[in-house]
């Protein structure tokens, strides 16, 4: 293959030529190395931070993975390299604070005038000053105080979205909508199409309406628009309605819910799901996944039930998000505009909306055990022509989705626990705020990354992952295997800090 060289080992070294700023550019690395290695070789040569996120397109300007198996190319058929989102801003200090700042410089300076040294009471003030910045940095729920000042704070850790601060919501998503509608889902190539299909697929090199682009392949490649005539424009349409009904929250946003239905595009094809149940099943469960989580609001059902929201009191504590994730979907459907059901039977609108019902209101985790035994209780005797078992299987598949960041490789995985820890600081620093019982394994004082993986990993993914892995032995080395290895790593974190503070005198 041009581009492709062999050296000393006998290993090849791929060559890739790009350009980057106007400059062509050669990068060499040998064929076995890993993603983030790769990664990381592009992101040097783009002099790019670790929070922004860059980009590959190709000659005829379709976005390519950066990964090792990247296509090796010679100078005329370069790639070009991008930096496309750098909108990360440290948080925005409130004036009164800088004021505040600035006065106690100012005091500083002239009290070393007169004493030579800066006096205790100084020092203090400073670090009460600097300790309260470094709570607003995390703590951003801080935000309905009035402290933070609008577009101006970041959500995660993770790589931020393109956008554009200074645009205000509405503006930012008819942007998206005019960049989705203006992109083809011709443009995804095979290899991206093919990609799409398995759990190392990476997010975060993808924004808002490429994403959109993405879910159009999903269903355009199961055939759900031949077989349940769904017109392209009603697709997009609704794609478009459940993309603005995400919130834009830490970790329960429109990346997670691309994710948890990716995933599930995944496990169908790996399992061969399209050859075992009928196609009204595969876009219950598409879809379920895509809906699962809309307008979520950061807090979680035992928030809502101890601080009496709106969603608990109209669902009488009962899967009160649950409840309302699936509303919002049926609400949306129900635009004329929205509705990729409209073409079908009476009898088959009802089976595909129970269907979803039931998918979306099994995520709540507090039914976890219930839905896990049932399954396993099915494991010796499993029929897919019963309806039981089938419906059993649906809610199973939907979950491992729900959960499965664990199983994507590590540098996509990580940053997502980055953003669930921080949701979930911010529910138990509004619950101690507001004097509700603060939800133990969210309490910032109590858990930190390993110890919430560890466990989190031992008693619910691996049981969960290795009943569905009976089912379909494939599994293993997509979910179940990184899944043990995440174990390992966190593991490894775990004593190691454990060590760390032992060794403290
Ligand atoms: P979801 O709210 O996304 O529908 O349901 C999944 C729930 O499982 C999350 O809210 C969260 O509590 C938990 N969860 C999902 N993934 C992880 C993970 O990687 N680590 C931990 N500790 N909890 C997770
Ligand atoms: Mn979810």
């Amino acid at each position: 293959m041009e581009g492709q060289t062999p050296r000393g080992s006998g290993m090849s070294m791929k060559i890739i030529y790009f350009m980057i700023n106007g400059k062509l550019e050669r990068a060499e690395f040998r064929a076995d190395c890993s993603a983030t290695e790769v990664k990381e070789l592009f992101r040097a040569a783009a002099e790019a931070e670790p929070h922004h996120i860059l980009k590959m397109y190709n000659m005829s300007g379709t976005v390519v993975n950066i990964s090792p198996r990247l296509e090796a190319n010679s100078a005329d058929s370069c790639y070009r390299l991008e930096v496309v989102a750098s909108d990360l801003q440290s948080v925005a200090m409130p004036p009164e604070l800088e004021k505040m700042e600035c006065r106690l410089h100012q005091l500083e300076r002239k009290v070393i005038e007169d004493m030579a040294k800066t006096p205790e009471i100084i020092c203090e003030l400073k670090n009460q000053v600097e300790s309260f910045k470094k709570k607003l940095e995390n703590v951003e729920h801080l935000g309905w105080m009035g402290l933070l000042r609008e577009g101006n704070h970041r959500h995660s850790k993770a790589p931020p979205k393109a956008r554009a601060s200074h645009l205000s919501v509405q503006e930012e998503r008819l942007r998206v909508r005019m960049k989705f509608l203006n992109m083809s889902s011709l443009q995804v190539t095979e290899e991206v199409r093919e990609h799409l299909k398995t759990p190392t697929f990476d997010n975060w090199q993808w924004e808002e309406a490429e994403m959109l682009v993405l879910l159009q392949v999903m269903y355009t490649d199961l055939d759900f628009l031949t077989a349940f005539q769904i017109e392209p424009e009603a697709l997009q349409n609704f794609l478009f309605e459940v993309y603005c009904h995400y919130n834009n929250i830490p970790f329960h946003n429109f990346q997670h819910c691309f994710c948890v239905t990716q995933m599930m595009y995944g496990l169908i094809w790996l399992t061969d799901l399209r050859n075992k149940l009928s196609r009204v099943d595969l876009l219950i469960m598409l879809t379920s996944a895509l809906c699962h989580d809309l307008d979520h609001p950061g807090y979680n059902n035992v928030y809502q039930i101890n601080a009496q929201t709106d969603l608990a009191l109209r669902y009488n504590d009962i899967s009160p998000l649950e409840n309302h994730h699936c509303a919002v979907a049926f609400g949306i459907l129900a635009k004329p505009e929205c509705n990729i059901l409209k073409n079908l039977s009476n009898e088959q609108y009802k089976l595909i909306r129970g269907g979803m019902i039931k998918c979306i209101l099994a995520t709540d985790m507090s039914r976890h055990n219930e839905i896990l035994n049932k399954f396993k209780a099915m494991q010796p005797v499993f029929n897919f022509t019963n309806k039981e078992h089938k419906e059993v299987l649906m809610k199973i598949m939907v979950k491992v989705s729900d959960i499965s960041n664990e199983a994507r490789p590590m540098e996509v995985a990580e940053p997502w626990l980055d953003c669930l820890l921080q949701e979930f600081f911010n529910q138990s620093d509004t619950e101690k705020l507001k004097g509700l019982p603060v939800t133990p394994f969210m309490d910032r004082d109590k858990v930190s990354k390993p110890s919430s993986q560890t466990s989190f990993i031992r008693f619910v993914l691996l049981p969960l992952f290795t009943e569905l892995t009976k089912l379909f032995p494939c599994l293993e080395q997509h979910i179940l295997e990184p899944v043990r290895r995440a174990l390992e790593y966190y593991s490894d974190m775990e004593k190691a800090t454990k060590e760390e503070e032992g060794a403290k005198p």
